[in-house]
């Protein structure tokens, strides 16, 4: 068995345990290999051990490996995305995890509406007010959904947020409870347009933590691939 075959098996029971203290259903969480920097011959391993789901942080590495993979491989755009990028990439992905502006939300959908298409988006969350880091305020984002619910090329299908590197992921578990209240808050005021069905938390260091507090959607790289 190979290296990442062997941590996908681990990461996977891992999520299972998670899951188990939870009280949730394994089923309700998907694990993202996030593939950036990697070889394509290392996604093809991780596909020929059942991952689908693949994680890219840069336009120019999605349009070189997407031609690569079988046609159920699915990409997911989870870097800053520049407005000037939209038009290459939204329909070779499945979800646009970082959109952390309205200005790339209205690139989105007019590049979308030439398309004919409908995107998947989520709103990217600074959490933790992070200088370093892209997405919206907490107190921004009930605005910025109401704003761009009106997009009739978008959906908004939830939140990501990319909580604060630290030794001990029991230090990131306020961040991902906070965003998890948030977003159970989002979808009960049911907006148009706007399903609030996944919320993407949790890396490599931190992902039981996350799916503990609620996360659906973890991106793990280091913990797959090997360092980058
Ligand atoms: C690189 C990256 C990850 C994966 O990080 P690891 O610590 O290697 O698991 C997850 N999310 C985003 C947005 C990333 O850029």
């Amino acid at each position: 068995m190979t290296m990442v075959m062997e941590n996908l098996m681990e990461v996977r029971k891992n999520m299972e345990k998670a899951c188990r203290r939870a009280g949730r259903d394994p089923k309700e969480v998907t694990l993202i290999a996030v593939s950036k920097t990697k070889p394509l011959s290392m996604l093809q391993e991780a596909y020929e051990a059942g991952a689908r789901d693949f994680g890219e942080n840069k336009v120019q590495e999605i349009l070189e490996k997407y031609p690569g993979m079988p046609a159920d491989a699915k990409f997911h755009m989870i870097g800053h995305l520049q407005r000037n990028k939209v038009r290459q990439v939204i329909d070779k992905v499945c979800l646009i995890h970082s959109v952390d502006s309205i200005r790339l939300a209205e690139q989105i959908e007019a590049e979308a509406e030439k398309k004919n298409l409908q995107v998947d988006i989520l709103l990217e969350v600074n959490v933790a007010r992070e200088e370093s880091k892209y997405g919206f305020f907490l107190e921004e984002l009930e605005n910025a959904v109401i704003q761009i619910s009106k997009f009739s090329h978008i959906r908004i299908k939830g939140l990501m947020t990319i909580a604060p590197f630290v030794e001990n992921p029991e230090e990131n578990r306020d961040i991902f409870q906070k965003l998890n209240h948030f977003f159970i808050d989002m979808k009960s005021k049911n907006i148009d347009n706007v399903s609030m069905s996944v919320l993407s938390m949790g890396m490599t260091g931190d992902y039981q933590v996350a799916i503990e507090e609620g996360s659906t959607m973890i991106r793990v790289g280091t913990g797959i691939f090997g360092a980058r």
